[in-house]
């Protein structure tokens, strides 16, 4: 058959692949524990479930307006404004299939052919394919450990060129956890609106951030610079609702207008029913959160002290999501020799599934999900470290 340039240009996605693997392996009986997750494991909250719910049994179950139930829209702007202190109206949000929608909206809006877009690496698995599905070109900027990963707009201003259109920020990072502070967020961003560069910040972490760490989004920086910035967030990892696949962005009146457009000839409205969970979701009660980033905070001081102990790994402490993104490549040896290799190895003899640093553009680590039972992250990590020290 053949096949488009666009389809072949792409990979597919590293961390789906991982999952589908280690959930084969499991098919065969073998006893395989994913590390490699990227959904909390938790339950989506009962009263969001109940409220799913009673819209199938009231029949609401047809077509909703493209960008969204104007309450949903509603809610978002409130969740931005009660959070974030800024007010926005109905029109400056749209509600898409996952903040990964969003991000693919968002590019196909704003970049045309040859359109170089900023991307802060180790990034998000799919960053650089929706950029080529734009058919623009990803410049990544890369960022070190020791760092924390964080990128520094002294970095990025030594890749713009003429073609520079947008730079995609990400706070909490997956792969890295790692957080940018509200004055870093804004130091980047008024670099970038002042070189006419898009900002496009995605905060779908917002609320997994580590006390004494500080919860920061670029919401205010918005509502200063409407048409240079729009923000995406979602209910998958806020609610654990993964499965739901609601996502959303502030954005400009006129931006949000186009993404409906490319959202109105393509898949058109976020399940109807699961709009109506999303509502009760935004408009009930943020308990589980809290619970939910009690459990990471205190797994991820578990899963750093343990990897402390691996001699030569460097590894950041990250202030949020439920990743870590330890550098590992001082145990690389003659057979084991990338981050990839690393990962097959741990999986064929550990059954521990990670996902290689490869897949988030730095083979110097792996990346390590911490959103399963506490001894389970124990157990995993320990056999990890003893794995790594016998490859020396
Ligand atoms: N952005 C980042 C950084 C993510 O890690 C993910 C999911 O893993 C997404 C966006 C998309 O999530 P969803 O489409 O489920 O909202």
């Amino acid at each position: 058959m053949n096949f488009s340039k666009r389809v072949l240009s792409i990979q597919p996605s590293a961390t789906l692949a991982i999952n589908a693997k280690a959930q084969e392996m499991r098919a065969e009986g073998e006893n395989v524990i994913s590390l490699a997750v990227g959904e909390p494991d938790f339950s989506t909250p009962d009263h969001i479930v109940t409220a799913a719910k009673e819209a199938l049994d009231k029949g609401f179950t047809r077509y909703t307006a493209v960008p969204g139930m104007p309450e949903l829209r509603r809610a978002v702007a409130g969740y931005f404004s009660r959070t974030y202190g800024i007010e926005c109206t109905q029109n400056e949000v749209i509600v898409s299939n996952g903040g990964k929608q969003c991000l693919y909206n968002l590019l196909q809006a704003l970049v045309d052919p040859g359109d170089e877009v900023l991307i802060p690496g180790p990034y998000w698995v799919s960053y650089p394919d929706m950029v080529q599905l734009a058919e623009g070109a990803a410049v990544i900027v890369p960022t070190e450990p020791e760092d924390n990963f964080l990128v520094k707009k002294e970095d990025l201003e030594k890749y713009v060129t003429s073609r520079t259109r947008v730079l995609i920020l990400n706070t909490p990072s997956n792969p890295t956890g790692c957080h940018y502070s509200q004055a870093q967020l804004e130091d980047i961003a008024r670099w970038a609106v002042s070189r006419d560069i898009f900002v496009i910040c995605d905060e779908v972490y917002d609320q997994l951030v580590y006390p004494p760490a500080e919860m920061s989004s670029l919401c205010s920086f918005w509502k200063k610079h409407p048409d240079g910035v729009a923000v995406v967030n979602g209910l998958s990892k806020t609610f654990s609702m993964t499965g739901w696949r609601i996502g959303y962005i502030l954005a400009h009146e006129d931006l949000i207008k186009a993404m409906s457009k490319i959202q109105g000839q393509s898949t058109s409205n976020v399940c109807s029913f699961a709009q109506k969970g999303a509502l009760a979701g935004l408009e009930g009660s943020f308990e589980m959160v809290e619970t939910m980033r009690d459990s990471f905070a205190r797994r991820r001081d578990l899963a750093l002290e343990i990897i402390g102990s691996w001699k030569d790994a460097v590894c950041p402490r990250p202030d949020g999501a439920f990743y870590l993104f330890p550098r590992v490549d001082a145990f690389y040896n003659d057979r084991v020799d990338s981050s990839t290799e690393l990962c097959k190895a741990v999986l064929e003899k550990e059954k521990i599934a990670l996902v290689p640093g490869k897949a988030f553009g730095d083979d110097r680590c792996v990346r390590i999900s911490y959103a399963v039972g506490d001894e389970v992250l124990q157990d995993c990590l320990q056999r990890l470290g003893g794995f790594l020290a016998g490859l020396r």
